[in-house]
C-alpha cells in the first residue's frame, strides 16, 4: 500500500514526510505507457508533488508540479489533491534513453536541466501561490531541494527513487522531505546530515522495506514521533463536464470539421485512461456556449 508518513524529531525541531508511492507509480506507468527513463522521472516528480499535496488543509486544495527542461521527455506535470493522491502526464513518456555508466538510469538527461521547477499551490481561497526555481541537474530530487532551500526559510533536503526491476515493473518507489528549523541545534543538524549520508539511496531502503524504515533510519537518534500515516493512490478527478469544458477550447475550423464529418469523437484524459466520446451534435452545442461566453 502507499502512504505517506509525517515524523517530528530532534526536539521538534526536525520534521519529516516519508512516502512509498509504488503502486501508484506503476500506475502511472501503464496509463503512460512510460518507458523505465520515463517511469523513474515521473515517479520522482509524483512523490514529492504528492507529499506537498497531503500539507494542504482544505478540501479540494491541490498542488501542481511542472518540470520543464528542455529534455526529450518534454514538460512533467504532476497533480496532486490535499489527500496525496496524484496524477501526472508527461509530453513524450515513451522516449527510452541507454543506462548510464553506473547503472542508473539517466533521469537527469531525459528531463534536462535548462528549465523551471515550478509548485503551484492553490487552497480554493486566495489565488494560486505559485514558486519556481532554476533546475540543478534534472534529476528531480537535487531540484527540489533547491526549491525547498529557495522558497522556505528553514533548511531542507529531499530524496526521490523510483527502482525498475528486470521484468520492467516497479519495485520500489518514494522518498522524503526533511526540514529543519532555522534555530535548530547543531547536533541535530549534524545527526541529520549523517543519517542522510548512511541511508543513501531511498529505494535500497523501500525495496523491501517501509517508508516507516525509512523515516527511522533518518531520524535515528534523534527520537521521531509519529503524526500521521495516510494511504494515497493515483487518483484522477477528471469527468465529463470537464473534458467537455477542454473540448470547447479547440479552434472554430477543427469544431466545424467534427461536425461536417459527422462521426463521434473520442477524447481520452491526459492524466489517466479515461476515454469520453462526445457526438457531432453534441460538438455542436459546445460550439453555442463557447460563443455565447465570447459574446459576453
Ligand atoms: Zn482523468
Amino acid at each position: 500500500m502507499d502512504e505517506i508518513i509525517r515524523a517530528v524529531a530532534g526536539g521538534g525541531f526536525v520534521s519529516i514526510a516519508a512516502i512509498s508511492s509504488r503502486g501508484l507509480t506503476e500506475r502511472a506507468k501503464n496509463i503512460h505507457k512510460a518507458s523505465r527513463v520515463c517511469t523513474a522521472a515521473l515517479g520522482r516528480v509524483m512523490a514529492a508533488a504528492s507529499v506537498f499535496g497531503s500539507a494542504m488543509k482544505r478540501d479540494g486544495a491541490s498542488v501542481t508540479v511542472r518540470v520543464n527542461g528542455g529534455g526529450p521527455i518534454g514538460t512533467i506535470i504532476a497533480v496532486s489533491d490535499n489527500l496525496g493522491n496524484v496524477r501526472c502526464c508527461a509530453g513524450n513518456p515513451e522516449i527510452e534513453l541507454p543506462i548510464r555508466p553506473d547503472g542508473k538510469l539517466d533521469v537527469g538527461r531525459a528531463v534536462g536541466k535548462n528549465g523551471t521547477l515550478t509548485v503551484i499551490r492553490d487552497n480554493t481561497e486566495s489565488e494560486p501561490y505559485s514558486g519556481s526555481t532554476v533546475l540543478v541537474s534534472g534529476e528531480i530530487a537535487e531540484d527540489f531541494t533547491a526549491y525547498l532551500a529557495e522558497s522556505e526559510q528553514a533548511g531542507a533536503a529531499c530524496a526521490l527513487g523510483v527502482l525498475i526491476g528486470g521484468d520492467g515493473a516497479v519495485r520500489a518507489a518514494g522518498g522524503y522531505i526533511v526540514s529543519l528549523l532555522p534555530d535548530a541545534p547543531e547536533d541535530v543538524i549534524a545527526a541529520v546530515e549523517r543519517n542522510i549520508a548512511e541511508t543513501g539511496y531511498v529505494t535500497s531502503v523501500l525495496d523491501g522495506g517501509s517508508a516507516e524504515e525509512l523515516i527511522s533510519r533518518v531520524m535515528r537518534g534523534l527520537e521521531p514521533k509519529i503524526l500521521s500515516r495516510d494511504a494515497v493512490e493515483y487518483k484522477c478527478g477528471c469527468s465529463r463536464e470537464r473534458v467537455a469544458s477542454a473540448l470547447a477550447g479547440i479552434g472554430k475550423k477543427e469544431r466545424e470539421d467534427i461536425i461536417a464529418k459527422g462521426e463521434d469523437v473520442e477524447v481520452t484524459c491526459r492524466f489517466c485512461d479515461a476515454a469520453y466520446t462526445f457526438s457531432p451534435a453534441e460538438i455542436k452545442k459546445l460550439k453555442i456556449v463557447v460563443d455565447k461566453q465570447k459574446i459576453i
